[in-house]
């Protein structure tokens, strides 16, 4: 089996993530929070240590501010719907994820939140900047975007963004679905007020938990209430962190696991980690690029996502044949339509390779040669 939906989720799991999960289940799982017994003591601590170590790697310098969820839209549902308020006006690209945009529509519809996209296919990062002031009006509350694409290897630039929206007071919250673990993030230098992340792509953690960083000036109502283990005779979810946002009992297993997949991820290092993507990336462009009849989109923009498609065949068929040789990829539209469209690929989207951490070039030589076999 060849495993080229990283993008989705990563597979195989780190030995860390799995080493960390199974001593939490085996050793400490108690509920965190939740009692006064050694077992739940224990897992406080541990679960402490994880938000440590996430502050540290996102650049956050607040373990107290990071607050785990279930996964990457969770974090960015409770961002969005905690932030903004009736009539505001949102900034987002068009390489949204629906993670973003459905969100957006549901507040359109309950809070009458307006938004408006801006282009960054084609355009520099100065051309990006202007794309956004242009569209900043009076009642602008935010930009909301994506670190990286998850249908094709571009990425916005965080720390240039997020110098605009303090300069014009505007909430800079961001999506790092497919950058964390791949990219460097630092909130504080990038000015990033709100920062969903997931355990389970990038940073080689298992599913189950998600993680929402917040930044010291944005203030959040919340999404849901219910227990927090703490002030138990307040009517109202209470005022500290993380606790405010933590209803319920946390994932601790997942949380457990992404401990050590973090740990593995600073191991390799994120320069090893975008260098070996970059490489797989050109390797598989090479490879499609010599077959007849393949379009690739974005084929200038190395990185851990490459979009390409069969002319005339759609991409679910490329995708089954691939999985019926034992190659997993993703076609479709990857639940980010407007991204597509900026694209230019067909209606029924295009097929996706995800490289992730494990890949090896020998992998995309298969790739090619059952491309090649199937449709050449
Ligand atoms: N945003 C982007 C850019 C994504 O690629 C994804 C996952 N496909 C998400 C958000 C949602 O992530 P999760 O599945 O962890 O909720």
């Amino acid at each position: 089996m060849i495993y080229f939906d990283n993008a989705a989720t990563s597979f195989p799991k780190s030995p860390r993530a799995i080493a960390e999960a199974t001593a939490c289940m085996r050793t400490w799982c108690g509920n965190p929070g939740r009692g006064a017994h050694f077992l739940s003591r224990i897992a406080s601590e541990k679960v402490y240590a994880c938000r440590e170590l996430l502050s540290d790697f996102l650049g956050l310098n607040a373990p107290e501010r990071v607050v785990f969820t279930q996964n990457t839209t969770y974090a960015l549902n409770m961002a969005l719907k905690g932030a903004l308020k009736h009539g505001a006006h949102v900034l987002c690209s068009e390489l949204e994820h629906n993670a973003i945009l459905r969100p957006l529509h549901a507040l359109q519809q309950e809070r009458d939140i307006s938004f408006d996209t801006f282009p960054v296919v084609g355009r520099t990062h100065e051309q990006i900047l202007q794309e956004i002031t242009a569209r900043i009006k009076e009642n602008t509350a935010a930009v909301v975007c994506l670190h990286a694409s998850n249908i094709c290897s571009l990425s916005l630039p965080l720390a240039k963004i997020g110098t605009l929206c303090r300069s014009r007071g505007l909430l800079f919250m961001v999506d790092a679905a497919q950058s964390a673990g791949h990219l460097p993030i630092d909130m504080r230098a990038m000015q990033i007020d709100a920062l969903a992340v997931p355990a389970h792509k990038g940073l080689l953690g298992i599913q189950g938990c998600g993680v929402l960083a917040l930044g010291e000036c944005i203030s959040l109502s919340t999404l849901i209430e219910g227990g927090s283990g703490v002030n138990s005779l307040l009517r109202t979810m209470p005022e500290e962190f993380p606790e405010r946002f933590e209803a319920g009992t946390l994932p601790v297993i997942a949380i457990a696991g992404l401990c050590g997949g973090i740990s593995h991820v600073m191991e390799l290092g994120l320069p090893e980690i975008e260098e070996r993507a970059n490489r797989l990336f050109f390797a598989a462009r090479e490879r499609i690029a010599s077959l007849d009849g393949f379009e690739i989109y974005q084929p200038d923009t190395p990185g851990a996502v490459l979009l390409f498609n069969k002319i005339g065949i759609p991409s679910t068929e490329v995708a089954r044949v691939l999985d019926k040789s034992g190659i997993c990829t993703r076609a479709g539209l990857h639940c980010a339509p407007l991204a597509h469209q900026a694209l230019g690929t067909p209606p029924g989207g295009a097929v996706r390779l995800g490289f992730g951490a494990f890949n090896t070039s020998a992998e995309v030589d298969v790739l090619w040669r059952v491309l090649r076999h199937e449709f050449c």
